[in-house]
């Protein structure tokens, strides 16, 4: 049967779980398949351990500063931890204060193969100011050949399905596998960067069954580029070009004054509750369509 916008680049068979690709016949990853089975992933609602993990460290780390909370996460939590970062600014700020910090944690960015020149520029520079690789993960080979025979190589502007589709291809199912063995993945989602993310919190349980960490969770866009200035953290040079919010650039425009932080992303859509799959709580509670 047909499922639901914000779900729709998986169709779910009559086996309860087997929720595959439109496009590549691949099975959905797990959470994938818990979102549309109706799983929170708030954590009173999500494995029960890591929930009062999340409500304990959100107790712990809500009065500190940025870097501090970086700080006691990193002792808090046994294992493996992953940040990934797409370069924007408030990855930026993160990725400095691990880095200033040198806290183990695993530095990776999700490469779909689309993005600006500006952003492999930053990625070469960032490396070079910090002294570490960051781990880039690819679009598996045989997902992305069958995703362009379909669709074409800009197909995603055809509809919503077929963007959803590719955002499936490109982020959401490497993002499964940057996560693998990991027990905590470190996000740079800010509460005010738009209605959809006005519920971000300090630390969740993810659908994935990792805990999910929003240090900035709680700064504006301002105090996010002062730091950066402050501390000689580069940024994009698309930021004064007016792009507050950049992904892959055939889906990334400018923004005009008064417009949202995140209108210039996918703006040929209608609805302006848009995501690409990556950070699912926004789906679930249906704030999301992407
Ligand atoms: S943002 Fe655009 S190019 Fe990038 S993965 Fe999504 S649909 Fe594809």
């Amino acid at each position: 049967m047909g499922i639901a916008a914000g779900k729709a680049a998986f169709v779910l068979s009559t086996e309860r779980n087997d929720v595959r690709c439109p496009t590549t016949g691949e099975m959905a990853p797990k959470n994938a398949r818990s979102l549309l089975n109706g799983h929170s992933d708030d954590p009173e609602h999500g494995d029960d351990r890591l929930g009062k993990q999340a409500a304990r460290l959100n107790e712990v780390l809500a009065g500190a500063s940025a870097g501090e909370r970086l700080a006691r996460f990193r002792d808090e939590v046994d294992g493996k931890i992953v940040f990934t970062t797409s370069f924007g600014p408030e990855g930026q700020v993160i990725l400095h204060l691990i880095a200033e910090q040198q806290l183990d944690i695993d530095i990776v960015t999700l490469d779909t193969g689309r993005l600006f020149r500006e952003t492999y520029d930053l990625w070469a520079e960032t490396e070079r100011r910090y002294g570490r690789r960051i781990r880039a993960v690819y679009p598996r080979q045989d997902n992305l050949e069958v995703l362009v025979e379909k669709q074409g190589i800009n197909g995603f502007y055809d509809s919503r399905e077929a963007r959803l589709a590719c955002c499936q291809v490109r982020k959401v199912e490497p993002l499964g596998r940057a996560l693998a063995g990991a027990v905590a993945w470190i996000v740079g989602l800010r509460a005010n960067q738009s209605s959809q993310r006005a519920n971000t919190k300090l630390i969740t349980v993810d659908e994935r069954e990792v805990l999910k960490f929003s240090p900035l969770f709680d700064w504006t866009r301002e105090a996010v580029h002062a730091f950066a200035t402050a501390n000689g953290v580069p940024i994009s040079p698309l930021h004064a070009k007016f792009f507050p919010s950049i992904g892959c650039a055939p889906c990334t425009r400018p923004v005009i004054p008064g417009e949202a932080e995140r209108a210039g992303r996918w703006w040929w859509e209608a609805d302006d509750k848009k995501e690409c799959g990556l950070h699912l709580a926004a789906h679930r509670q249906g704030l999301a369509g992407a």
